[in-house]
């Protein structure tokens, strides 16, 4: 039976305040129809989220090397699976905050490495916050108090699309005044600037490599130090360096999983320039991330273990170690000898591999043909309910039951497993 607070309406049932999970925004504000099983999304929500929900369930069943076999001849042979591996590794991590502790207590039972889908990119915030600290802010308070929100290298027009609405031109704000006189900057690639109705952001153009330069420019400007840049390029920058210098209280957005190989380097900058900027003014930061469930397996590995994820638990002690545990680096060198794949987000597919393997999650084209076991499981806030913790990591959000098509949790799933382990 469907938990969230719904008003019947013949043939479908409208669920209000429904909480997004298919981006770390965890928008809160979605009305959801559903018509015997069938999602759709009918007010607020973006495209992605649209898409998303209107995916329509598919009737998958257990497999064993390809073949349908009973939930627990399937449950059976994920755990003999484990018994048998030396060294496995638990990659994907698409589940919420039940599923990343199912995950967790399994892992270290048989002594995993874990890491997570988006690990790479969640690792350039970890590692900055561990090397120098972040000042960062949330999501209330971009919408109510900043009077300057500056995007570093940050496309928002499909992932993060809400964060528009909801943060940089809401409806209204505690501090009207501030989001009436808001101003929106832009650096990156032009085609990248915010799309949305109403943000009217003032871009920077340039490409995603030379985003470090003009953050540095910027930094040099406020230091009254001569930045390296020449002509236009140094009257933009210099235009919202003038900005800063106005704003009451500035907000720097960045998005992790964008910035490539330069992640670390542009959010070090970042950091630099909001701690100049905090010796006599305000500023901030916001990291918009954590998609597939990416904020919660952190923030749950973090509580468990007090280290983030890219952990290994098959020596004595735990050890972590973001380059060493990285999913792909794994199993290129061979490191591990089976993989356990959870994604119930979004159809991700785990990665190709001629290892044994167990997927947990939505049905993807290799579910058939792979060798291993595939548990089909249902979407937390879709088909069973669940938390997850948003992109600012403030708030864990409670999830929804919308419809009743009888798919287990990962983490029943995991549990299960567990069980059988002996
Ligand atoms: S922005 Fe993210 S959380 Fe909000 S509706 Fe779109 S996908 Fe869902």
């Amino acid at each position: 039976m469907p938990e969230q607070l719904a008003e019947n309406s013949d043939p479908s049932t409208l669920h209000h305040a429904v909480a997004c999970p298919f981006c770390g925004l965890l928008c809160d504000d979605l009305v959801v129809a559903e018509t015997r099983g069938a999602l759709s999304v009918t007010d607020n929500g973006c495209a992605k989220a649209r898409i998303a929900y209107a995916r329509p369930v598919v009737a998958a069943s257990p497999l064993v090397n390809g073949k349908p076999a009973s939930l627990d001849d399937a449950l059976n042979a994920a755990a003999r699976q484990l018994k048998r591996s030396r060294q496995p590794l638990f990659g994907g991590f698409g589940t919420d905050i039940d599923g990343a502790r199912a995950a967790l207590a399994l892992a270290e039972r048989c002594g995993a490495i874990v890491d997570h889908l988006h690990g790479r990119a969640l690792a350039h915030n970890v590692r900055v916050l561990q090397t120098r600290g972040l000042a960062t802010t949330t999501l209330a308070e971009v919408r109510n108090r900043a009077d300057l929100v500056v995007l570093v290298g940050a496309d928002i027009n499909d992932d993060f699309h809400e964060f528009a609405r909801r943060c940089l031109r809401p409806s209204s704000a505690l501090a009207e005044e501030r989001l009436a006189t808001r101003r929106v900057f832009h650096l990156g690639p032009a085609r990248e600037a915010p799309r949305q109705p109403g943000v009217d952001a003032e871009s920077i153009a340039c490409s995603r490599e030379e985003v470090l330069d003009l953050v540095n420019a910027l930094r040099a400007l406020r230091l009254q130090r001569q930045p390296r840049l020449r002509g236009k390029r140094l009257q933009a920058v210099s235009n919202l360096a003038g900005a800063i210098a106005a704003s009451e209280y500035a907000v720097f957005v960045w998005t992790p999983g964008q910035l490539g190989e330069d992640g670390d380097l542009v959010i070090g900058a970042v950091c630099d320039l909001i701690a100049d900027i905090n010796r006599s003014k305000r500023a901030a930061g916001l990291a918009l991330g954590g998609n597939d469930g990416g904020q919660s397996a952190i923030a749950t590995a973090a509580w468990l273990t007090g280290y983030p994820l890219q952990l290994s638990y098959a020596g004595r002690t735990l050890e972590y170690d973001p380059l060493r545990y990285d999913t792909a680096r794994l199993l290129a060198a061979g490191a591990v000898d089976s993989l356990l794949w959870v994604s119930t987000f979004n159809p991700h597919p785990a990665p190709v591999t001629d290892l044994p393997q167990t997927v947990i999650g939505m049905p993807t084209a290799q579910a058939s043909s792979m060798r291993g076991v595939y548990l089909p499981a249902g979407t937390p806030g879709l088909d069973h309910r669940g938390q997850l913790i948003r992109t600012d990591g403030v708030v864990a959000l409670p999830l929804p039951q919308l419809r009743d098509v009888a798919l287990p949790s990962a983490a029943f799933l995991l549990h299960e497993i567990a069980k059988r382990m002996g």
